[in-house]
């Protein structure tokens, strides 16, 4: 092991403590008494414009900029509300298809649709219960969108649901899973048949299709015929309208209501 051994001379380094103490007494005393003086920038139009030079240019009559509360970045994600929006179909509009008896179809619609709307607001979902032609709908922008309809009485011996998005190519593919999920929710929860082979342009081409923003995946359903599924429809609307919010559920927060 080799030891270097450097010799410095006692004097020098005591000459060179006291001129550092030296000038540091100078700055202490010699700034506040203005012998020395402080070079500052002043901010005059000769200046260079920050904004283009990254220079950050503190006027000398500017107060103290103090420290803002500016929160911390919060690592946890912020839940998303859903937005969904539900039409009663025909509501403030005309009473839909009317039975023999009386009964229409836009008070079945209507008493569906004030529990699909509670059902989901009680969820914590953002819902908006809108009528047939509501205004809203013109650009409507939500996570989902629902018609819900009911089938006539002119088809006795009838039975069975129905539910279809727009006709191809015009909507978010989402609303295919829209239509699966509440397909199978409703079906399961009603035990309606679900009866692809009645659907019409009534549905594919439905208004709304044509008045909401084309990013809204939308759907229209027909909950059942008013002959056939009377009494599911009309003595039993929790259970219809469980059906629905079990399928709203499976689309927007994922399968197992
Ligand atoms: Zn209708």
């Amino acid at each position: 092991m080799i030891k270097t051994t450097v010799s410095a001379d006692p004097w020098a380094v005591g000459w060179m403590v006291r001129g550092l103490v030296l000038l540091a007494l100078l700055a202490a005393f010699g700034v506040p008494m203005g012998v020395i003086p402080i070079i500052a920038v002043e901010s005059d139009l000769t200046m260079p414009d920050p904004e283009h030079t990254g220079l950050v240019v503190i006027p000398l009559n500017a107060p103290t900029p103090t420290a803002t509360a500016v929160p911390a970045p919060s690592l946890t994600v912020t839940p998303h509300t859903p937005h969904v929006g539900i039409i009663a179909g025909h509501s403030g509009n005309d009473s839909g298809a009317v039975c023999p008896d009386g009964l229409q179809e836009v008070d079945v619609n209507r008493e569906i649709a004030r529990r699909v709307v509670a059902l989901l607001t009680q969820r914590g979902w953002n819902v908006d219960l809108l009528d047939e032609f509501d205004v809203r709908l013109n650009g409507y922008q939500a996570d989902a969108l629902l018609s819900i309809h009911a089938d006539s009485c002119n088809v006795p011996g009838k039975s069975g649901f129905k539910i279809t998005r727009a006709e191809a190519g015009f909507q978010p593919l989402s609303a295919d899973v829209l239509v699966d999920c509440i397909t199978r929710y409703y079906a399961e929860r009603t035990g309606l048949a679900f009866d692809p082979y009645t659907i019409t342009y009534d549905m594919t081409r439905y208004h709304a299709y044509y008045e909401i923003d084309h990013n809204t995946p939308a759907a229209i359903i027909e909950t059942g015929f008013m002959l056939d599924d009377r009494e599911i429809l009309t003595q039993r609307p929790d259970v219809v309208a469980g059906g629905i919010v079990d399928g709203m559920v499976c689309f927007i927060e994922g399968e197992s209501p």
